[in-house]
């Protein structure tokens, strides 16, 4: 074992989950901890570390923007001396990359002096934003994105109702190689509202830009249900291009056939490109905070635009 990781790769394709199967597998109380198996998952070390109530698995996340200084302090402080009563104490650091400068520098003394039970899990998505230095001294495991039938195999695993399985392969599309972006947009509930909310968006006339807002709201508000609308209009117009290229193998939202073949006839491939860039644009500024308001009227020039 080493005592650094650094599991970087795409979020929700299972790097946290990997690390606290890790912490359990080495002090599941049904296992000597001499060769790495899997935990039992009955123990009463095992239940405390799935439900993140024992004391030496330390999961760090950052508040706010930031991992702060503070936070990498109690890691060190507890580095120090030997675990409570795990034979490993096990410290999960999520998004790693949102640590301060003076926080990564704080936490580089530990990984340069590692504490023989102590192991230290790195998590990122973006691991161009750690120092070097941090990278250098960790294990570091790349996480790759998953195929459309892995998550759809996964996702009944993790939904608390039974999906019926086309549902599943869209949410799948919609995942985009992430099972956990695939669970949101099932929990989300925006997949049943598919081609309610595409007629309805298709039909608002181009003269008419309140209704576009009045439309959106009618599908919920706030920025996440926006969010979560644009990207029912981000996958539909890329189908359409699929589509009208004849690769309908592809297309995601394999069972709103006519709704697309609609949007095939309506829009030209120029101008489903440039509504694609400016619903990508668009959902970019969203998650930058841009005005609600001033992004739906963007979109709207665009599709109202003769194509
Ligand atoms: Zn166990």
């Amino acid at each position: 074992m080493h005592h650094a990781y650094l599991f970087s790769g795409p979020t929700g394709v299972g790097k946290y989950t990997t690390a606290l199967s890790f912490a359990a597998s080495l002090n599941c109380l049904e296992r000597s901890g001499e060769v790495l198996e899997d935990a039992c998952g009955r123990c009463t070390a095992c239940k405390r570390i799935e439900a993140g109530q024992h004391p030496d698995v330390l999961e760090i996340a950052p508040s706010g923007n930031f991992i702060k200084i503070d936070q990498i302090r109690a890691i060190q402080k507890a580095a120090l001396s030997p675990p409570y009563e795990a034979r490993y104490r096990a410290v999960i650091i999520d998004q790693a990359h949102a640590m301060t400068e003076e926080g990564a520098n704080a936490l580089l003394k530990t990984l340069e002096e590692p504490s023989a039970r102590t192991l230290l899990f790195l998590i990122t998505d973006q691991p161009h934003r750690l120092l070097d230095t941090i990278i250098s001294r960790c294990q570091r495991l790349r996480f790759g994105a998953l195929s459309d039938e892995e998550v759809a195999r996964a996702l009944p695993d993790v939904l608390e109702a039974p999906v019926d399985e086309a549902l599943l392969k869209v949410a799948a599309g919609y995942g985009e190689g992430s099972l956990g972006r695939a669970y949101e947009v099932l929990e989300s509930g925006m997949l049943e509202q598919r081609e309610e909310l595409l007629e309805a968006f298709l039909a608002v006339p181009a003269d008419r830009a309140n209704q576009w807002l009045e439309t959106a709201e009618r599908f919920g508000r706030g920025n996440s249900d926006l969010e979560a609308q644009l990207d029912v209009l981000i996958v539909y117009f890329r189908d359409l291009m699929l589509a009208g290229r004849a690769d309908r193998g592809r297309v995601i939202n394999a069972d709103l056939m006519a709704t697309i073949d609609k949007g095939v006839e309506r829009f030209s491939l120029d101008a489903t490109l440039r509504i694609l860039d400016t619903l990508t644009e668009a959902r970019g500024r969203l998650k930058r905070n841009v005005n609600a308001q001033l992004i739906v009227e963007g979109v709207l020039d665009q599709i109202r635009q003769p194509s």
